[in-house]
């Protein structure tokens, strides 16, 4: 059921399509971040009229409520959420390190402690397996050890090689649940894909030995974690564009958890495939808009009475019909709805930033897009 067509390259940047059971993802893709099943302040309906072809969710949140037997028996996550489209499920192992208290790690697996009631866990290779099969995710990650950027190099080796000991784990699991019934699992999700993920901090050569070795056990296709946890855009850059020719051209290349709008189009320029990030959701319940131009803080009592939309150059339900002096009013009133029309925009923006790269590399001018955008947009709010 699942399959990658590799459609055009202008560089070393891919235009293709990914194939799930629920549906074709065109790539470079950016998929909105759905923690608990919702993609903060916008609805399925949003999501669908914005044309997200996947989203994420957050095993480690939905593991812990509603809980995952709970979703396997109202049909799985799609049926449960009302979202007919592609999802993808991380392993809930970046959560357990960025939330969860008390976690001790083993060779066995992950123990913590509940960020919500303090209750006791253990989450193994095998666990976050059988926790995304019971989801029917159409695209499930395996569990990985994430270190913070600024681990040495022992330390990295370390979660790197723990990586690929759980990631063998993760995948006879997969091989052992699509084989037959296991007590207990419901999959919900037959067609289920599985991707392995490659670690090894900022070194480039624990990414090579990871990457040779996670290629090595065998998996639909190929993810770069570890990255985006606070290391310098260039240093990630390097890590990207070393670690991204080292997997199978034939296959997505996903890297997590990434990032600025500027991010993405380097980071297509270096060979990815698909991108997840709560930044345009989180930054638009923060009150920051993300434009062509850069970032706008609609608090600021510049834009108490301007009329103009928050980018002039957007075509989003939000910029056809609001200005920036509303949009502020109802940010400054605690209004909900400025959470929501700050979402719809910076998803928008993220959305239609993917679809003319994809146009891009299809006619061969990816490069002047690129030169373009940095021309254009800045990191430093508007002023
Ligand atoms: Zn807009």
């Amino acid at each position: 059921m699942f399959e990658f067509k590799l459609l055009h390259t202008d560089g070393p940047a891919r235009r293709g399509e990914v194939h799930t059971p629920h549906g074709v993802i065109q790539t470079p893709a950016f998929m909105p971040v759905g923690t608990r099943g919702a993609v903060k302040s916008v609805t399925q309906r949003d999501l669908e009229d914005l044309d997200a072809e996947i989203i994420l969710g957050n095993t480690y949140h939905l593991y812990l409520k509603p809980g995952d037997a709970l979703i396997a028996r109202a049909g799985g996550l799609h049926k449960f959420i009302g979202w007919p489209r592609p999802i993808l499920t991380d392993s809930g192992g970046y959560q357990v390190f960025s939330l969860a208290a008390m976690r001790r790690i083993t060779d066995a697996g992950a123990q913590f402690r509940s960020h919500l009631d303090g209750s006791l866990h253990l989450l193994t290779p095998e666990r976050a397996t059988d926790i995304q099969a019971r989801l029917g995710s159409d695209i499930a990650m395996v569990l990985d050890e994430c270190v913070a950027s600024t681990a040495d190099a022992a330390g990295a080796r370390d979660a790197m090689e723990r990586s690929v000991r759980w990631a063998a784990r993760s995948r006879q699991r997969l091989l052992e649940l699509r084989a037959g019934p296991v007590a207990d699992v419901t999959v919900t999700n037959p067609g289920q894909a599985q991707f392995g993920i490659i670690q090894g901090g900022v070194h480039p050569g624990l990414r090579t030995e990871s990457a040779q070795a996670t290629i090595d056990i065998g998996f639909e296709a190929y993810a770069i974690g570890g990255l985006s946890v606070g290391e310098p855009a260039d240093v990630m850059y390097d890590v990207v564009g070393h670690t991204a020719p080292l997997l199978p051209a034939d296959r997505p290349r996903y890297l997590m958890g990434t990032g600025m709008p500027d991010d993405l189009i380097e980071c297509v320029a270096r060979g990815i495939d698909m991108f997840d990030c709560v930044l345009p959701t989180r930054n638009a319940r923060n009150g920051q808009l993300l434009t062509s131009r850069g970032p706008l803080v609609i608090k600021n009592a510049r834009y108490a009475e301007d009329p103009l939309p928050p980018d002039p150059d957007c075509g989003c339900y939000t910029c056809r019909h609001f200005s920036r002096a509303y949009l502020r009013h109802l940010y400054i009133a605690g209004e909900m709805t400025a959470a929501t029309l700050n979402s719809v925009h910076n998803l928008y923006f993220y959305l239609d930033t993917m679809r003319r790269i994809r146009e891009a590399i299809v006619f061969g001018t990816f490069e002047q897009l690129r030169q373009e955008f940095h021309q254009t947009f800045s990191r430093r709010p508007q002023q």
